[in-house]
């Protein structure tokens, strides 16, 4: 196995450009388990840790460009308030020595459905920025990047350079099921923010279902509903009806499997429970003040 070790990130891109088949390594979190597993025996391995921009982010006006390899534990430190609810998955990655690490960027090339990281990046709506030597940098939606158990939009000589994510407008929330507290891989989670400014709400489901998803029926619903209620203006209390509604068409998203973990029936249930919840905490947070200021008119 050769160690291939750029230091500049044109090198990187001229490198896998050169070897496509060369297998990225930013905090080696899944990457070495693999190797050490003997589940992956890579040709190349292309070592990112020299690239100091990809361990950097920028909090513009509308978005945060996060570098790809920005340990969890820098994110939850300071970027708390523009990304809640990626602090908060951050906080449920593994221990200490793992969110030292790892990174998102690590989350999106393993692309595994239960990567915590992926709820909070689909219910703020961000952008995966790759680049390839040969056609340049092209932004992926997030909800285009996931492509299927493990699989991701990004092509052999691409690698990923920054994601960017809209800075919250309102509250955010990230409940994760798992058998513990710490280093456990999530049955399943959740991700839910309220977008007071375009008057919308975004959903994320973790490990029930091949890839991470939205509910985009149960989003559907719940827009409409807060709408005809008026509820963005007059921070009603949301009626346990529409809660209800809300959770079921979550569970609805969900297409899991049975496997060690949990059940694909307890997936189902305890994506509703989630989807309650954080419906309900972040509402509460929106209600005391926490983003109503971002609606005009609001009372
Ligand atoms: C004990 C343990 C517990 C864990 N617990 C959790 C957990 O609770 N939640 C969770 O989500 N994950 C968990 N993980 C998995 C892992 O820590 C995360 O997926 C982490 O985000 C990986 O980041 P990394 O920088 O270490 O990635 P790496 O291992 O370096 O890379 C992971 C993948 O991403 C690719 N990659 C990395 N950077 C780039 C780039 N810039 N461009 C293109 N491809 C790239 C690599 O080629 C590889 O395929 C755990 C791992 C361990 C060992």
């Amino acid at each position: 196995m050769d160690f291939l070790r750029p230091a500049s990130w044109e090198e990187a891109l001229a490198v896998k450009a050169a070897h496509p088949t060369a297998v990225p390594i930013a905090g080696g979190t899944d990457v070495m388990v693999e190797i050490n597993f003997d589940h992956r025996r890579p040709e190349y391995l292309l070592d990112l840790n020299r690239i100091s921009e990809l361990g950097e982010w920028t909090v513009g006006e509308e978005k945060v460009a996060l570098g790809p390899s920005v340990p969890y534990t820098k994110i939850m430190e300071n970027l708390r308030s523009e990304l809640p609810g990626l602090a908060l998955a951050s906080h449920t990655v593994a221990s200490p020595q793992i969110r030292n690490r790892g990174g998102v960027g690590g989350n999106l090339g393993c692309a595994s459905p239960a990567g915590d990281a992926h709820p909070a990046l689909l219910a703020s709506g961000a952008d995966v920025e790759v680049e390839s030597q040969a056609r340049g940098a092209r932004l992926i939606a997030i909800d285009d990047f996931y492509k299927g158990v493990k699989r991701n939009a990004l092509e052999p000589d691409e690698l990923i350079k920054a994601v960017h994510i809209p800075r919250a407008d309102g509250p955010q929330q990230f409940s994760k099921v798992g058998t513990r507290n710490a280093m456990v891989i999530a049955v399943c989670a959740f991700g839910l923010a309220l977008h007071p400014r375009t008057r919308s709400v975004r959903t994320g489901i973790g490990s029930a279902a091949p890839t991470p998803v939205r509910a985009t029926a149960a989003e559907e619903f719940l827009n409409a509903a807060l709408e005809e209620g008026g509820f963005w203006d007059n921070g009603k209390i949301i009626t346990p009806s529409i809660a209800k509604q809300f959770a079921q068409l979550a569970s609805g998203a969900c297409n899991p499997i049975d496997d060690v973990r949990g059940s694909a029936s307890y997936r189902r249930h305890a994506v509703g429970v989630m989807a309650r919840r954080t419906l309900m905490w972040t509402w509460e947070s929106y209600r005391g003040g926490n983003g109503r200021g971002a609606v005009e008119g609001a009372a």
